[in-house]
């Protein structure tokens, strides 16, 4: 079993148009006080962000946000948190999200949002960490993306045994399940393409 006490949201900075986008972001937050998950974050108080953050903390969980001083100082940064931590950079922010979370869910979000979760993905690929990263796929809004991660697959830019390491749910109690019994797999990135 995958321990896991801290994880990980990255969210969007805007609400998104979707009505569900909000509700999800709620319900995120409840799971996650509810179950005794503490939240790490990217610190801002705007968006599906803010609402997932905001919810942790109205139901008595625990947030640590984490934000670069230049976003801090936009005054985008929540006030309300168990911890606010403003570092110098983004590349010091994720590492240290990363540092602080046993594991990664992406809620629909934009750039931000894909390039976080694509980076984590990225090192769990390369046995830099062995943290379960998942995507919440709220109202088949990544889709197009999990599309593009199977095109990849089968155009043998990613192992198949890879490509099992991104899991998906759309509901956040069982992707955390997921997240739970999930087994990193020791694989060579650089295999020849007849192994694929
Ligand atoms: P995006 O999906 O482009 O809205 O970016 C959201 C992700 O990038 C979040 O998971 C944050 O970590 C980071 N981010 C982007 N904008 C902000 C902001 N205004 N305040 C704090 N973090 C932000």
């Amino acid at each position: 079993m995958t321990k896991l006490s801290t994880v990980c949201v990255f969210c969007g900075s805007n609400p998104g148009t979707d009505p569900e986008f909000m509700e999800a972001a709620t319900e995120t937050g409840r799971f996650l006080a509810e179950n005794g998950i503490r939240m790490v974050f990217g610190g801002g108080r705007v968006g599906l962000m803010g609402q997932v953050a905001d919810t942790v903390m109205a139901e008595g969980g625990e947030v640590i946000g984490v934000i670069p001083r230049d976003l801090a100082e936009k005054e985008v940064a929540h006030q309300n948190l168990t911890e606010l931590h403003v570092v110098n950079s983004m590349h010091e922010r994720k590492a240290l999200m990363a540092k602080l979370s046993d594991g990664f869910v992406a809620m629909p979000g934009g750039f931000g949002t894909f390039e976080e979760i694509c980076e984590v993905i990225t090192w769990t690929q390369l046995g830099f960490q062995e943290k379960p990263c998942g995507i919440l796929n709220v109202n088949g809004y990544y889709a197009d993306l999990i599309s593009l991660f199977d095109k990849a697959t089968e155009n043998g830019f990613i192992h198949s045994q890879h490509r099992r390491l991104v899991l998906v749910s759309d509901r956040i109690d069982d992707l955390i399940e997921k997240f739970r019994s999930f087994k990193p797999n020791h694989l060579e990135k650089w295999l020849d393409k007849d192994s694929i």
